[in-house]
């Protein structure tokens, strides 16, 4: 391939990456496209379910091929006080239903699912509480959304951190200001995911070239190894589906000599199940982030905006 078609094909592919990534914001396509059939047949790939029962009938498949999972309800933006209510009952109700089958199962939210739009102190007080339900059994993670809410997110994990120990919160490698904030989070110990992001950001915040966020996830990786290599507190979850990542920081976590208890990889469900399957074999500690729930299209199309190859599956269940 030359290079003016290397770039043409990576600019029609950013093109259809920030299609994918509008339409996952748009509410008339909200509204309309999760109810064809062919749609949810596609999404089943990613998705084994939209109850509690479903997600917990295939975490305990896969715990019994030793892979522990995190499940996230989906869903974003809750505009009512009681609406976050009943997704803490929902969440907690799960973890009992794990603990009842002694499954390793560890949950993951979303700020604005649990009202951040509506302040810090009802947000802090859901998350709380989850976290004091999860304690004993897991990390109780929080998952980073737009660029709109990293100040919010980050405050609320500082104030959760100060009272729970298994609070982790997920940083975004595309973020320029990244490197910035892990380096103030290593004194209190954090639990990291760390990701290269999923939204649609201005490129005076974030990077907007793979290789720069590559680069970005590498180091910040070594800054969070070498923290817990010289006796730091924290963990680092390797939230990425890229070899380039995983291979190099898992190598690098081993000869710092951290163990399961210090790190791990983390896929979401249905993505390289293969390359799930390698890393077991090598011991490499390894957790798979399931969603469930109605409220999966914007999720959804973050997911194809990320490899739009996806689009033939899509395709596929059209035809069938
Ligand atoms: C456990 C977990 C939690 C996450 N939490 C957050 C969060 O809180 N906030 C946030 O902004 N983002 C989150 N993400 C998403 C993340 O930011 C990326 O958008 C996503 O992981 C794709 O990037 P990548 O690191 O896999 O690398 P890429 O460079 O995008 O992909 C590397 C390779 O992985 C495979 N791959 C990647 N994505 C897909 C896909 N959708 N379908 C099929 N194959 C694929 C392909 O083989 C691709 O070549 C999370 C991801 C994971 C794994």
């Amino acid at each position: 391939m030359d290079v003016t078609q290397h770039f043409v094909q990576n600019r029609d592919m950013n093109l259809i990456r920030r299609t994918l990534l509008w339409a996952s914001t748009n509410t008339w396509i909200a509204s309309h496209l999760p109810r064809r059939k062919f749609v949810q047949r596609a999404v089943r790939r990613f998705i084994p379910g939209e109850s509690v029962g479903d997600v917990i009938t295939e975490s305990e498949r896969l715990y019994k091929q030793n892979i522990p999972t995190i499940i996230t309800m989906l869903g974003e933006n809750v505009e009512t006080r009681e609406g976050t209510w009943q997704i803490v009952d929902e969440y907690r109700r799960a973890m009992d239903s794990a603990r009842e089958r002694a499954l390793d199962i560890e949950v993951s939210i979303k700020p604005t699912h649990l009202g951040l739009d509506m302040g810090d102190a009802l947000t802090f007080k859901n998350v709380s509480t989850l976290a004091t339900h999860a304690a004993g059994y897991g990390t109780l993670w929080i998952d980073m959304e737009s660029s709109a809410y990293t100040d919010a997110t980050l405050e609320l994990f500082r104030a959760l951190r100060a009272e729970h120990v298994n609070v982790g919160i997920c940083l975004q490698a595309y973020l320029k200001r990244t490197a910035d904030d892990l380096e103030s989070l290593l004194q209190i110990g954090p639990r990291i995911r760390l990701v290269k992001g999923a939204y649609a950001e201005p490129e005076n915040i974030a990077y907007p070239q793979k290789d720069d966020v590559d680069r970005n996830y590498l180091s910040l990786a070594e800054t969070l190894i070498s923290h817990l290599e010289r006796g730091g507190n924290g963990f680092l979850a390797l939230g990425t589906h890229d070899s380039a990542m995983i291979n190099p920081s898992v190598d690098r976590a081993r000869e710092a000599g951290l163990g399961r208890d210090h790190f791990e990889v983390e896929f979401l469900y249905g993505i390289r199940r293969k390359e799930q399957k390698r890393l077991v074999e090598r011991e490499v500690p390894i957790r798979i982030l399931i969603s469930y729930g109605d409220a999966w299209f914007p999720w959804y199309m973050r997911r194809l905006a990320e490899r739009p190859a996806n689009i033939w599956f899509v395709m596929r269940s059209l035809v069938r």
